[in-house]
């Protein structure tokens, strides 16, 4: 018997839901709790059963649109070598209770900006992923050059370097454009989404892993200082010229909550002005579609991952021609401080890592508003983030709490 959200009893329950309505997951699932995770876990839907030590965020479904690319689950700021060297391993295909078992379709897979990347189009067609490879890996190099923070000869690090001298720093397209769609996320989430971040991300030890234990309340509110998206000088008077200045010192931009799904968007906007059609790209989770991954199908269909289950999904949806999802996490990337287990995401007004969230997944009409709404979704929880939704026609989120019980929380149009 099929008992996952996408079955049609369980759609059945879903078709009577009010935005933002409690979803009991057990409720839909009818499934077991499990003993060995101290009964705070769920199954449902179908379920994923790799044999493998890596975690999926939101990830095709092998078997139905596409072979799942792993992401390493790190403990610690920082990715190994050999994590980074092994996400280029696949998980196995979803086990036999899958209706129809179309063809899969070709994938390629890497690693780019720090994590697994791959693109994917219909069985058959292995020279076109590979040509398709060749932008898309090109594109997110072109990305990661400009914008990583991690290298010192980014023109991201040389904004930050620069931080609070009065000269503004020349940057190029690319950054001025991601700077200025991090700040209108900013905008748009009241300071939910903060690029400058920075400096709290390396106080709570996510940027090398050396902090043991989390941090005083006095140091927070000192780094706080350096925090606050209204500080960042865009000029764009002179689009042939744009220039950036951080005018606090110490202050530190991070586009990590945004700039892989740019780079996704950039992808596939050069795939599609060169005439590709029917592919997938994805970046560490951040997925966008073109067209089917095969004749007769009407979507690429995606697994949206179970954040207590290593290796599981909770269900699939389907995504279709321009979609884009992705999907925000307390279980990829985490520090253990003083035996707690704190996420990447910060709320910027706070200064403190979010609790209460495992997973937020956004499906939206392009990637880069995918990305940043996952981020700020994550630190408004699903009450402020299902409002915020109504100002962003096309895009739905699904919440899993860390809490129990698990009351999955969507917007109304998520299982469309
Ligand atoms: P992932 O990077 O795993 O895909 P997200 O898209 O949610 O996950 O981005 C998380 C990253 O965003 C963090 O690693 C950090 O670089 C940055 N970040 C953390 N908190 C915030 C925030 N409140 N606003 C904007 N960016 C954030
Ligand atoms: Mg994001």
């Amino acid at each position: 018997m099929e008992a996952g959200f996408d079955s049609p009893w369980a759609r059945h329950l879903l078709a009577g839901m009010n935005e933002g309505h409690p979803l009991l997951a057990q409720d839909v699932a009818g499934r077991h709790q499990d003993a060995d995770t101290g009964g705070r876990t769920f199954r449902a839907g179908r379920v994923a059963r790799p044999d493998s030590r890596y975690w999926p965020k939101a990830a095709p479904a092998a078997g139905l649109g596409g072979v799942p690319i792993a992401l390493p689950c790190v403990a610690g700021a920082s990715r190994s070598a050999a994590a980074r060297l092994l996400l280029a391993i696949l998980l196995s295909a979803v086990s036999g209770c899958v209706r129809d078992t179309p063809v899969p379709p070709d994938s390629l897979q890497w690693l780019s900006m720090g994590t697994g990347a791959a693109v994917s189009a219909p069985a058959g067609q292995a020279a076109r992923v590979q040509r398709m490879r060749e932008t898309v890996a090109a594109t997110f190099d072109e990305i990661e050059r400009d914008l990583s923070s991690y290298r010192p000869d980014s023109l991201l690090s040389a904004v930050n370097a620069a931080a609070g001298e009065p000269d503004p720093v020349p940057v190029n397209a690319t950054v001025a454009t991601v700077i200025r769609l991090a700040i209108e996320a900013a905008e748009a989430g009241d300071g939910a989404f903060d690029p400058t971040v920075g400096p709290l991300m390396a106080l709570w030890g996510f940027r090398d892993g050396t902090v043991t234990n989390a941090p005083v309340a006095a140091a927070i509110a000192e780094t706080l200082h350096q925090i606050g998206w209204r500080h960042i000088r865009l000029d764009l008077s002179d689009p042939e010229a744009p220039t950036v200045r951080l005018a606090k010192p110490g202050m530190r931009l991070d586009l990590g909550g945004i700039a892989k799904g740019y780079a996704v968007d950039l992808a596939y906007d050069r795939l599609r002005a060169a005439g590709e059609t029917d592919f997938m790209i994805n970046l560490g989770g951040n997925l966008r579609v073109h067209g089917v991954p095969g004749a007769g199908r009407d979507g690429w269909r995606i697994g949206v991952r179970d954040p207590f289950h290593r290796d599981g999904i909770l269900d699939t949806v389907t995504l279709h021609d321009g979609d884009a999802t992705a999907t925000s996490g307390n279980y990829e990337r985490f520090v253990v401080l003083g035996g707690v287990r704190y996420a990447h995401i910060i709320d910027p007004r706070s200064g403190r890592p979010v609790t209460g969230v495992a997973g937020v997944t956004v499906i939206a009409p392009t990637a880069v508003r995918a990305d940043a709404l996952s981020t700020t979704c994550f630190v408004l929880g699903p009450d402020d983030g299902l409002r915020l939704l109504d100002a962003f026609p096309g895009c739905q989120a699904l919440w899993v709490p860390d809490e129990q019980p698990v009351r999955i929380r969507v917007s109304a149009g998520f299982f469309r």
